[in-house]
């Protein structure tokens, strides 16, 4: 099973991957966690990258449709994977539909977080996340250890470098620009589910749930899988 998270800074598409991704095996691979950990690696890709990052622009298609063809050769994710981040652009999502055929493989849905700018400047104004995995913390919400270490992996709790007010609406501003075509791509190709993005984790999660169940129930008619 191929999905593919889209949403704007905020939406809540890291918090939901790891949740599907807990609940149905399919392991998520966020290209933003890659890519910060790419540049604390300082990596050739973190090297490229990090530029782009703290400017809150994207990184070039070229660089990331290399990033993605080597992530698909991996037979850890042959047998499904929770695309969070990318695609991104309509460039990708082409580049991406090539090299999936030629894996003789397809997207089977792109779940799209809908949120509006002022509720993710607020959902980000307090939000703290392990720059080791990745886990969010929210302050308000779900507050984090005191030693300020990361629950999961002991990593080291942080603000991320690119949440500050500037930097969010710099993203907002690339995201209608370079994303909003890449959903429409996805709704002509009949892929695209809105997720409605307001109320609590939990009620978000169960409209997840009923796409993604409804998804497992039509391509395996009766097999109740998901
Ligand atoms: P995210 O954690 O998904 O918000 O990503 C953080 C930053 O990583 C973005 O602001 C971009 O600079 C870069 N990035 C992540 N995914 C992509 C992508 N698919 N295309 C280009 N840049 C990306």
């Amino acid at each position: 099973m191929i999905i593919v998270l889209v949403g704007a800074p905020g939406a809540g598409k890291g918090t939901h991957g790891r949740r599907i991704s807990a609940k149905r095996g399919w392991p998520h691979v966020s290209s933003g966690d890659l890519l910060r950990e790419a540049v604390e690696k300082q990596t050739p890709l973190g090297l490229e990258a990090v530029r782009y990052m703290k400017a809150g622009v994207l990184v070039p298609d070229a660089i990331m449709l290399r990033w993605v063809e080597e992530l698909l050769d991996k037979p850890e994710y042959a047998d499904g994977i929770v695309l969070d981040g990318f695609p991104r652009t309509v460039p990708q999502a082409e580049g991406l539909d090539e090299l999936l055929e030629r894996h003789d493989l397809e997207i089977d849905c792109v779940l799209f977080f809908d949120i509006v700018e002022e509720s993710a400047v607020e959902r980000l104004a307090s939000r703290i996340s392990c720059s080791r995995c990745g886990l969010i913390y929210n302050l308000v919400t779900q507050p984090p250890p005191e030693s300020n270490e990361c629950d999961r992996c002991g990593g080291t709790l942080e603000v991320r470098a690119d949440d500050g007010r500037e930097t969010i609406h710099a993203r907002f501003i690339e995201f209608r620009g370079s994303t909003q075509p890449m959903i429409d791509y996805y709704q002509s190709a009949g892929k695209l589910a809105r997720i409605d993005t307001r109320g609590g984790i939990e009620e978000v999660g169960a409209r997840v749930t009923a796409v993604l169940d409804g998804l497992a129930g039509r391509k395996a008619p009766g097999s109740g899988a998901g």
